[in-house]
């Protein structure tokens, strides 16, 4: 018998900062070899890229299996196990598998597959990771607007959150093994004690948290849980608990053809404005500036924008600006598009 690979689910909601903490987990991983599952939003695939080049000589492009197509936790069957079949036929080449879960996932879907006994037999869930956004936490986004609630229960009483946000945000908590309180720096410190009792308190009582500045925390730790989590799924509550089917209705994304820009400062001024303005939780993607060799990475969160240049447009690659748009439904497609385009 061969020994079970183990898997880390990363989860943590848009723009809680998964990705660059998976990057520094390779960039620290002491010699594991590790395999990345990415799930995001949309055909941009930004995260993928980022980890593509992460500059990690033992982490090769076949490593990274990109899967575009929706949530995760909708597409488990389709997408999931096939990524998975395809490296466990690397197996031997293989430490430690680690997914990082788009930011609207539920977790609990994808981790009851790992209960399915053929890949049961050949994986362990060594720990879920929820990455959390501390400075969301302190806006409140994640919080109920008390009236609304009040003035919706009324009307019906089994309603759960008027939230959505919050419904995603509490299911990504109540299924993690640790949760990362990131970007805790950007904090006064009164405000980061506030929010890490607020997650303390949201969390399970047997939930590790630990506060990291960009991401970084020890691998020997996240990596090192030993969680067996397909053991305990029935002891990690979620909303979606009473329903056969769930569905991420409350969310909608799309993605934009961004112009060739001379003055990137100024548009993504134009970003920040729109995203305010729009509602809009997570805008990322690549920009193309005139005259310049290398395409601009763009993420925002919120109205939070940053960027860099991450690598050179290749020979024969059509240098096209396109940019990932999350929002709540209803977003205004249009009128993003009209400010934007
Ligand atoms: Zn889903």
């Amino acid at each position: 018998m061969t020994a079970k690979i183990p898997v880390t689910i990363v989860t943590g909601f848009l723009g809680a900062g998964k990705t660059t903490m998976i990057r520094h987990l390779l960039q620290n991983a002491g010699g594991r070899r590790l395999a990345l599952v990415i799930n995001e939003f949309g055909d941009v695939g930004v995260d993928g890229e980022i980890l593509k080049s992460c500059g990690v000589e033992s982490c090769r492009e076949e490593d990274v299996i990109e899967l575009a197509n929706g949530c995760i936790c909708c597409t488990v069957a389709d997408d999931f196990l096939p990524a998975i079949e395809a490296l466990l036929k690397r197996a031997d080449k293989l430490d430690h598998i680690v997914i990082e879960t788009s930011g609207l996932a539920l977790p609990k879907p994808l981790l009851k597959a790992f209960d399915w006994p053929q890949v049961r037999a050949r994986l362990t869930v060594d720990g879920v990771i929820a990455v959390v956004d501390a400075g969301a936490v302190a806006d409140g986004r994640f919080a109920d607007d008390a009236e609304a609630l009040a003035a919706q229960r009324a009307a019906d009483p089994s309603l759960d959150h008027d939230n959505p946000l919050e419904e995603v945000y509490e299911d990504q908590l109540l299924c993690a093994d640790i949760v990362v309180l990131n970007k805790t720096d950007l904090l006064s410190p009164a405000d980061a004690a506030r929010v890490a009792m607020e997650v303390r308190g949201a969390a399970r009582a047997s939930t590790k948290i630990i506060t990291a500045q960009e991401g970084r925390i020890d691998a020997d730790i996240a990596l090192g849980l030993k969680a067996g989590a397909e053991d305990d799924i029935a002891a990690r509550p979620s909303h979606h608990d009473a329903e056969e089917e769930h569905d991420h209705d409350d969310f909608d994304s799309f993605v934009l053809a961004a112009p060739s820009l001379a003055d990137p400062a100024a548009y993504i001024e134009r970003l920040a404005e729109v995203a305010r303005a729009r509602d809009v939780l997570r805008i990322k993607g690549f920009l193309d500036i005139e005259g310049k060799p290398m395409r601009l990475l763009v993420q925002g969160v919120g109205a939070r924008f940053r960027r860099e240049f991450d690598r050179a447009w290749r020979p024969g690659e059509a240098r096209r600006g396109q940019l990932v748009v999350i929002g709540r439904k209803g977003l205004d497609r249009a009128a993003i598009e009209a400010a934007l385009v």
